[in-house]
């Protein structure tokens, strides 16, 4: 019976925190999970958070159950703030939205519509990408393929790569795009790159399926981490958008996210809001109540909304900050003529460090700095104080 069973690998990102978590060295570093941490390293309540959950007190909310496709205050939030709450799949009522369990059960959601009623029809994925990705496709049963996205040469994006993939796939697949900071590489394309991929894409007939799991965290506007969904969205393209509030309002363990799908019309897009309903039922029946209530309040109060970009602007400019600084220490210390620009270059949380397998696993036995094995570290968890350390770190395992 049970004793069957093998023992199950540790996750490649969380498996992390669990060995920092062991570790009792006092420069120890948790650069593996990306989330969010203050100038002291410690996690963070976002204050909107805290008036949000206020107000739900004062109104003397219940907890009844939330119909199968979440709250509607959230549902109607949450497309406002990805597509602009003029833009013309939402006046038109194109959108189909269901809140998920943030940004992985909205993925997940998805993933079983392909599956049901996209039978055979393959996604396409970059490499790298968020390691989660392909176990999600997995378990759904959906076949995936990678394009080529990341450059080791240049450690940018091999764009030329990407576009002869995309164009190479069968006709009516599915493309994976990161809408903005790229996870693990924290490389975006350009406007006009994201043009171009818009071009293939509607020429070879494929859907767009894009996961925004960082709007307003890369550029510290919402609205300019949304222009690549809307470029899609304002060209009359169908397309898939995951979104998720784990890491925008630090609300990675409340579970709040949405699924939208942009259909040609209202009519279509009530048909697909049906059949992901009848996909949620039997998984989990109905979403929780919380994360979208303080979604739904900090989106619909005016003061809070600006407070929120406020606190936004703040982590995205610390994270920023501390990118700059690793920067300028590994330069001052490294006295080779490698580049290291590219570490300026990247967006949002994470750097991709080009340090390979066995220079990773010299960060965290040598230096206790814990981070995923593809040479990802995630800057959300540095401190100012620790970028001297980290520059040492990042240069000796470079040269191991
Ligand atoms: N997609 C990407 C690219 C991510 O980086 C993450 C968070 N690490 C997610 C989706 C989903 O996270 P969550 O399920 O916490 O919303």
């Amino acid at each position: 019976k049970f004793n069957e069973l093998t023992m199950a690998p540790p996750d490649p990102i969380l498996g992390v925190s669990e060995a920092f978590r062991a570790d009792t060295h006092e420069m120890k570093l948790n650069l593996g999970v990306g989330a969010y941490r203050t100038e002291d390293l410690q996690p963070y309540v976002l204050d909107v958070v805290k008036k949000a959950e206020n107000l739900m007190l004062e109104r003397g909310e219940n907890k009844e159950y939330l119909p199968i496709e979440g709250l509607a205050a959230f549902n109607k939030a949450t497309a406002e703030l990805l597509f602009g709450a003029e833009s013309v799949v939402l006046q038109q009522q194109r959108v189909a939205t269901v809140q998920g369990l943030s940004g992985t059960g909205s993925l997940r959601l998805a993933a079983v519509l392909i599956e049901r009623y996209f039978p055979g029809a393959k996604v396409l994925i970059s490499a790298p990408t968020w390691g989660n990705h392909k176990n999600i496709f997995n378990d759904a049963g959906v076949p995936w393929s990678e394009y080529r996205y990341y450059d080791p040469k240049t450690v940018g994006l091999d764009f030329d790569g990407m576009i002869s993939d995309i164009k190479a796939a069968p006709a009516g697949s599915f493309v994976l795009l990161h809408g903005c900071a790229h996870n693990p590489t924290g490389i975006d394309p350009t406007p006009e790159q994201w043009e171009v991929i818009a071009d293939v894409i509607q020429e070879k007939n494929h859907i767009p399926f894009f996961d925004v799991a960082y709007q307003g965290f890369a550029s510290g506007s919402l609205d300019e981490d949304a222009s690549s969904v809307r470029l899609f969205a304002d060209r009359g393209m169908e397309l898939l958008v995951a979104q998720s509030y784990s890491k925008n309002l630090g609300l990675y363990s409340e579970r709040i996210g949405a699924i939208n799908v942009v259909c040609s019309s209202s009519e279509v897009a009530q048909r697909v809001k049906s059949q992901l309903k009848r996909i949620a039922r039997p998984m989990y029946s109905n979403p929780p109540i919380h994360g979208a209530r303080i979604v739904a309040n900090v989106v619909g109060s005016p003061d809070l909304f600006n407070e929120w970009k406020e606190e936004m602007a703040v982590m995205a400019g610390r994270i920023k900050s501390v990118r700059k600084k690793l920067y300028d220490s590994i330069t001052e210390k490294e006295k080779t003529s490698k580049d290291w620009s590219f570490i300026l270059k990247q967006i949002g949380m994470f750097s991709f460090t080009g340090l390979n397998k066995a220079q990773s696993e010299n960060m965290t036995s040598k230096w206790h700095v814990y981070m995923t094995k593809d040479g990802r570290i995630s800057l959300a968890g540095l401190s100012a104080a620790k970028c001297d350390y980290l520059a040492d770190a990042i240069i000796d395992s470079y040269h191991y």
